[in-house]
């Protein structure tokens, strides 16, 4: 064993990153005890069927699990972490867990609306949280949703499927407006039109009342108001930095940790969606928020423990699946960057485009073409620039499109 490993390793969350960071310590032939808490009653499940098969019905948690259970680790579900001292870990049922390492992988949870006050309204983020909702939209038949972002699509999506009818509010000009530009907006607005589902943009809510018929009626700033029998608010998340911040690690929108996932204080490590890392490509920092970035980062993590060496960290990437179309996007993209459409076409909701900063190559978006993500991964991890009078239908098989 290296003699700079810890022999007690305690892991708060055990959501994707906990549940990968504890096998990636086996696997590598950690001896020492690994201890996995989690507040959550399920073993780990995929958090990205909340909003599709879990909301749909199709699947039950026992069906969406991560893995199986792993050797020789110590699982406490239903217990939530209270207070980290340099030496342990609180736990709410009385119980303090000592460490010599210790993985905070807390994850986030869902924004809420606080001048909407949380009576009558849901959100999305656990298993927990979908069999209530599902009962709403089927007892009401009609859903509200305030947000047009990836899981505020998604879990409209999945309410028409039940035969419900869906209403998108977005504060934005266009819905997805944090990862994708205007047209591409554009191309899910209509998808989700085809599919009986108005998105309405530029909406601020800004009251939420019960009529006397039980109904909720969402009232903008500018007047406009809709009404529905269930409501969804799902306008983004925050990171559950608290446990970190109380015992005075540096925190900033996520927990901030360098490339290998130290947090600012010795034997402290944080991963996956509570984590804000380094953007070793572009500068800057930012928190993944996406699955496959959780994985990376707790694979990170769990080697970092254990001295062993880490690599790069990954380009991030994820994708998003409404109405049966599967979107991938990979880097730092926004609506603000320039696009650049290299295969196929938006219109026919098949294509690839890259999303350029000047001749930066910072992230690619696309529908049908998962090949040219993977690949515009390693070209944007590789900082070289782009010319961009190259970039076209074949540019993916041309390495002179780059210059350095
Ligand atoms: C509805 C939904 C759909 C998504 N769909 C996609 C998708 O299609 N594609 C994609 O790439 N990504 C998707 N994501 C994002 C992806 O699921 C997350 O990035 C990923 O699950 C993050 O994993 P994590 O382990 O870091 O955090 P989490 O999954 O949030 O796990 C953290 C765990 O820690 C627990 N916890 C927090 N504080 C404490 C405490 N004090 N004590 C004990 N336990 C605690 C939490 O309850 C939770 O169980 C989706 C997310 C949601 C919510």
């Amino acid at each position: 064993m290296n003699t700079r490993q810890p022999g007690r390793v305690v892991i708060v969350g055990t959501g994707a990153t906990g549940y990968t960071a504890a096998k990636v310590l086996r696997a590598e032939g950690f001896t020492g005890s690994v201890t996995l808490i989690g507040n959550e009653q399920e073993a780990t499940y995929r958090r990205p069927a909340v909003s599709k098969e879990l909301l749909l019905g199709t699947k039950s948690v026992d069906q969406v699990q991560l893995g199986a259970a792993i050797d020789g680790v110590d699982v406490r579900t239903g217990v939530t972490a209270t207070a980290v001292s340099d030496s342990a870990v609180q736990l709410d049922d009385g119980d303090q867990v000592p460490y010599d390492a210790l993985l905070l992988a807390t994850g986030s949870r869902a924004r809420q609306l606080d001048r909407l006050g949380s009576g009558h309204v849901f959100t999305l983020r656990s298993a927990a949280d979908v069999a209530p909702l599902h009962a709403d939209i089927l007892r009401t038949g009609s859903l509200l949703v305030i947000g047009g972002g990836l899981i505020g699509c998604e879990a409209a999506a999945a309410a028409r499927s039940l035969g419900a009818e869906v209403t998108v509010l977005e504060a934005a000009s266009t819905p997805l407006s944090r990862i994708a530009p205007a047209e591409i907006s554009q191309m899910y607005r209509d998808l989700h039109g085809d599919n009986g589902i108005t998105i309405h943009t530029d909406v601020s809510v800004t009251e939420l009342e019960k009529l006397p018929d039980g109904t909720l009626r969402a009232t903008a700033q500018d007047g406009r108001s809709w009404s529905a029998g269930t409501v969804l608010v799902s306008v983004g998340s925050v990171a559950n930095i608290e446990l970190g911040a109380d015992m005075g690690l540096e925190t900033a929108s996520g927990i901030l940790v360098d490339a290998e996932m130290r947090t600012s204080a010795a034997g402290i490590y944080a991963a996956g969606d509570v984590a804000e890392v380094p953007n070793t490509i572009l500068g800057g920092s930012y928190r993944s928020e996406h699955w496959n970035g959780a994985v990376d980062q707790a694979t990170r993590a769990a080697r970092s423990i254990l001295g062993l060496d880490v690599g790069d960290l990954d380009v991030p990437w994820g994708w998003s699946t409404q109405h049966g179309v599967n979107l991938q996007f990979a880097g730092w993209t926004s609506a603000d960057d320039e696009y650049v459409v290299v295969r196929g076409s938006i219109e026919d909701r098949r294509f690839t485009a890259c999303a350029l900063r000047g001749d930066t190559l910072v992230g690619a978006i696309g529908v049908g073409y998962p090949k040219d993500i993977r690949q515009i991964r390693s070209l944007i991890s590789s900082g070289d620039r782009v010319d961009r009078d190259l970039l076209g239908e074949d540019w993916l098989d041309q390495p002179h499109a780059v210059v350095r």
